[in-house]
């Protein structure tokens, strides 16, 4: 049985985050993830855009950490090589009431933190010369300026390289089964039979945290499913949009777009749909298909939808009391953190997560700096 100070459950864009900061402590850091790679799950299966930010409601934890995420990812694009690009998020009304959201999205992300110079409203005419072939019924926006679209998978990966560059162990196929607490300290038994001792578990399992932490004894939480999938059109579309251009969310849903993806695909969707079981969240359905293709055709009526050359799905974990993230402590055990709840903006939010995540440790066990931690991952393939 080997001994850790800290042991991560979950090799997702969370997980993953939460070690690359972690590694940068003394501390002997191991990460469980169940499936053969890292990155599968909900991780796999999303928009990948870093949020302008003005769409949370002000107050809730997830608003006040998408903002700092935000900020937070021009440090992980300073230190480290991943495919990125700086994309304006275009929202677009189709009537007054729609219209009316604008403006109130605006002063959300004005009271959220956004600087008045990353959002602007702008008319039906400025719309139109912007971005040509949104529909001809659209009659304003909201263009934030500030977002980022990145590819979620990959930066996952560079993000574990970076913590096992810095001493972290990652255990893949490796599904933990059974959490004792014996003599203050988690004793782990996985899938491979091995048995892993560690002082703190950091419990970051998608959609699977309430079960890990009702295995560990502790059932302060559950969390439910909203599966939204998406088309993927070929690359002859790619220049139909010049942003990513959504729907108004407090309206249509959250993150409804049509957007240019990082490798020169265009996404369309997601959808959502409650309730899916937990072994279904990366389904997709003949349904959805043909709902999806009447979304893009109401904000791109000239979009060719039977260009769809794949298909893509993933689904918030809701926790739906607090609707919001659910990061503490379980109530009986400081040494257990849930890190659940990882709806959107969670990706976006993914460096303000893995900051807060530290705080909780720090209230109980100092941690010290590594002296020889590399903050820097460099890719072998060029990027640009
Ligand atoms: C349709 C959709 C669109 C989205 N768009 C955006 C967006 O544009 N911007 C944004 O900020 N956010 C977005 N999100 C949210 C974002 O995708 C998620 O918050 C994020 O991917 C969650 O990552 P995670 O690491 O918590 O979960 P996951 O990626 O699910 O990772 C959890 C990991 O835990 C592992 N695991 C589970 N049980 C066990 C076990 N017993 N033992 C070991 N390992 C286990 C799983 O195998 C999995 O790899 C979107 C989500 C969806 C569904």
């Amino acid at each position: 049985m080997k001994k850790y100070d800290i042991c991560i459950i979950g090799g997702g864009i969370i997980g993953a985050s939460i070690a690359r900061e972690l590694a940068k402590y003394n501390v002997d850091l191991v990460i469980l993830e169940a499936n053969s790679r890292v990155a599968l799950e909900t991780t796999s299966g999303n928009s990948g855009l870093v949020h302008g930010g003005f769409d949370p409601t002000p107050g809730r934890l997830n608003a006040s950490l998408n903002q700092k995420g935000k900020l937070r990812y021009e440090d992980w694009i300073r230190d480290m090589e991943f495919p990125y690009l700086r994309i304006d998020s275009t929202v677009v009304a189709f009537n007054k009431e729609e219209m009316k959201h604008i403006y109130m999205l605006y002063d959300r992300g004005i009271t959220n933190g956004l600087k008045p110079s990353e959002m602007e409203i702008i008319d039906s005419k400025e719309l139109h010369r912007r971005e040509p072939n949104i529909s001809k019924e659209a009659v304003g926006a909201l263009v934030c300026n500030s977002s980022i679209a990145v590819d979620a998978p990959e930066l996952t990966k560079v993000l574990f390289s970076n913590a096992i560059r810095n001493k972290a162990e990652l255990h893949v196929n490796s599904k933990v089964l059974e959490i004792k607490k014996i003599n203050d300290a988690f004793e782990i038994k996985t899938s491979k039979g091995e048995i892993i001792n560690s002082k703190f578990i950091i419990n970051a399992a998608g959609h699977y945290a309430d079960v890990i932490a009702k295995m560990a004894g502790y059932p302060d939480f559950n969390l439910v499913t909203k599966r939204g999938e998406y088309r993927i059109l070929e690359k002859t579309e790619a220049g139909i949009v010049n942003s990513v251009v959504f729907m108004v969310p407090t309206i249509h849903g959250k993150g409804v777009i049509v957007s240019p993806m990082l490798n020169g695909h265009v996404l369309v969707g997601p959808t959502a749909e409650d309730g899916v079981p937990k072994d279904e969240t990366r389904l997709v359905t003949q349904k959805q298909f043909d709902f999806i293709g009447d979304i893009g055709k109401k904000l791109i009526p000239s979009i060719n939808m039977n260009k769809t050359c794949m298909t893509l799905s993933g689904s918030r974990p809701i926790e739906p009391i607090e609707n919001d993230f659910w990061i503490k402590p379980a109530k009986d055990d400081n040494y257990f953190i849930n890190v659940a709840g990882m709806k959107s903006p969670a990706i976006a939010s993914a460096p303000a997560i893995a900051d807060y995540v530290i705080e909780l440790v720090e209230k109980v066990e100092k941690l010290n700096k590594r002296k020889d931690w590399n903050p820097k991952e460099k890719s072998i393939l060029p990027l640009s």
